[in-house]
Parts: C-alpha cells; structure tokens; sequence
C-alpha cells in the first residue's frame, strides 16, 4: 500500500516502547511504580505498550538497593545511592544492550525521568563521596536507545506534561508509524516523495527551516541509493517535527492554506476565514476552529493536494492537544 492510499483518518497503531514502571507495572527499586496518568487514560487505546525494565532485565531484583550514576575516575558508573561500593554498571550495560536489540521494531519509546536507567536527559552525576557534580546526563538505556536509532521519537514521562512537547511527540509517534508502514511495504521512490506530499504543512507548522532542506533533499531521487537517502530524509523529518509548533507557526500555515481557496471562496467567505485565523493566533480560538472551516471548504472545493495533508489529522482527533494550540 503506498502512503497516497492511506485515509487521513486510518490510525495506525504504533508499538510505543515505555519504561514498565510507567503503565503502572512494580519494578521500581521499592517495589512501586511510577505510572502516567497520561500514558493509560489518554494514550492507551491507540498504542501497543512495549514495556522494558533494564534494570529488572539486569537481574538487580525487586526491590533492590537505589541506584545512582556517579563519575568516578572520570569514567561513568551506577553505583548504589547509599552503598557506593555496590557497583552494577556491568550489568546494566549489559542488559540495556540486550533491551536495545529488541527495541528494533519500536515506534517509539517514553522513559521515565530521573532514572539513571531510563532518565531521557538531566539525570544527575554524583561523585563517589555522594556530593553532586553540576553535570547531567541521559540514564545508560535511554543513551544507548537514543544513539542507536536517532530517528525514533523519544520522550520521558515528565515532559509529556506541557502540552507543547506533547503535541510534538504526538506528531512524531504517529508520523514515524506511517513511515514505517511504507517502509515495511517495501519503499520506493514513489512511496517516498508520495509520505513527503502529505506531511509538507505538518512539518511546515514546526520547522519551515526543516520543511525548506526536505524539498530539495529528494529533488534527484537517482543520486544515490534510495534507503540511504530515505534514511537521511526522515531523520530530517523527525528532527523538524521535534521543534515545536506555536500559534505563530500554525498562523502561518493557516494563511498558506487559505491561499487555496482564494479563487473559489466569496469574499464574505475569505473575510470570515482571515478573521477566524487572526483570531486563533491571538489566542482567541483553538486551531480546531480555523481547521473545521478550511475542512469546510475543501469539501465544497476539493483539491486533491490539500485533502492528503496530514496537517489537517497529523493523530487521532482525540488526543488533539487543545489547550495551547
Ligand atoms: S529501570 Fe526504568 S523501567 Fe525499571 S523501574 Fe527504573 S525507571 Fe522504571
């Protein structure tokens, strides 16, 4: 199936990698968890939990001493928080290893923050005497998932709460599981320039610098190999979707799309759909009521363009992040 063929409203499931403590799962070295409200009231229905516990995989038990990362020597280890001659970062290397290569098949993944397993970033370094060290690090799992496939859409738990980075995520979680659709259906050039059509406005609304690098990327499809080049593409995709999209960003993306509809709509129709986008960029509106009236229009005036852009369903509509944008 090539991406032209898929609906905006299909939703394909992503299979979402999650620290275990987060859907609630009692892995936490005190025998509790960690869960996100988010991840299982909201989230839930539209993903498969994937869940891993490095430090359970590592063989440290439940419960289990508290664990830190700490610069000794100048290397990194994880040592216990308060028995620092308890050292356990072999193990845990090891079994984050392990984790990784199974993570392959991963849309994306949620970390829970802080860990010095799974932290995602700011996870504090101490030394050996227990005194904190100003730097901060990602925990040893998050880092080595990261690295390995940089273009995965990564987040941790905490960070999902300001409505901004969620949206951002939500746009790379279910971008990244039509990606991969294709990709399993076997990538061609065609495929490619067909998924780079319908997400030009969403990456557009995050990144024009991003939206502006991706065209000319794939200006001569037979320059080089295609999976070298499609590797090299959706990276830059997920780096422009990673930025977020602000009301000024949207407003333009707005402005362009109402560019479509200039030689159809009656002027009382153009006046009204200007007013309602000024009004959604001063704050005044959500982005569901610019978008419902330019959906409005296309169905009056379709155009075969606009109707595939995923801007308009980047995700389920019910995870529609509404408060900020
Ligand atoms: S290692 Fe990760 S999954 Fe396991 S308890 Fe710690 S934060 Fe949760």
């Amino acid at each position: 199936m090539s991406d032209t063929d898929q609906p905006l409203n299909e939703v394909i499931k992503p299979r979402l990698g999650v620290s275990a403590c987060t859907i609630g799962e009692k892995v936490r070295f005190d025998g509790g968890h960690k869960q996100s409200e988010f991840l299982l009231k909201e989230l839930a229905q539209w993903v498969t939990f994937v869940p891993f516990c490095p430090e359970v995989k590592a063989g440290l038990g439940v419960p289990r001493p508290a664990i830190r990362l700490a610069s000794i020597d100048g290397q990194l280890r994880v040592i216990g928080s308060k028995k620092a001659d308890l050292d356990v970062t072999d193990a845990l290397v090891f079994a984050s290893d392990e984790l990784v290569e199974q993570a392959s098949d991963l849309t994306g993944f949620v970390f829970c923050a802080k860990s010095p397993s799974c932290g995602m970033e700011r996870v504090k370094v101490y030394l050996q005497s227990g005194d904190p060290l100003a730097q901060t690090q990602s925990g040893i799992f998050a880092d080595k998932l990261m690295k390995c496939y940089p273009a995965m859409p990564c987040e941790e738990t905490g960070r999902l709460n300001d409505q901004l980075l969620r949206e951002s995520f939500l746009c790379r979680l279910f971008s990244y599981a039509r990606w991969q659709t294709i990709c399993q259906n076997g990538l061609t050039a065609a495929m490619l320039l067909d998924f780079h059509q319908r997400h030009k406005m969403l990456l557009m609304a995050h990144s024009e610098r991003h939206y502006r690098q991706a065209g000319p990327m794939l200006s001569d499809l037979k320059a080089q190999p295609l999976t070298e080049l499609a590797e090299r593409y959706i990276q830059l995709v997920m780096d422009g979707l990673r930025v977020v999209a602000t009301r000024k960003k949207h407003t333009n993306v707005l402005m362009h799309l109402q560019g479509y509809f200039k030689k159809n709509l009656e002027k009382v129709d153009k006046s009204a759909l200007t007013e309602m986008i000024l009004r959604y960029q001063q704050g005044l509106l959500p982005l569901t009521a610019p978008l419902e009236m330019l959906k409005h229009h296309l169905r009056h005036y379709p155009d075969s363009y606009l109707q595939l852009q995923y801007y308009f369903q980047p995700y389920p509509e019910a995870l529609r992040v509404q408060s900020v944008i």
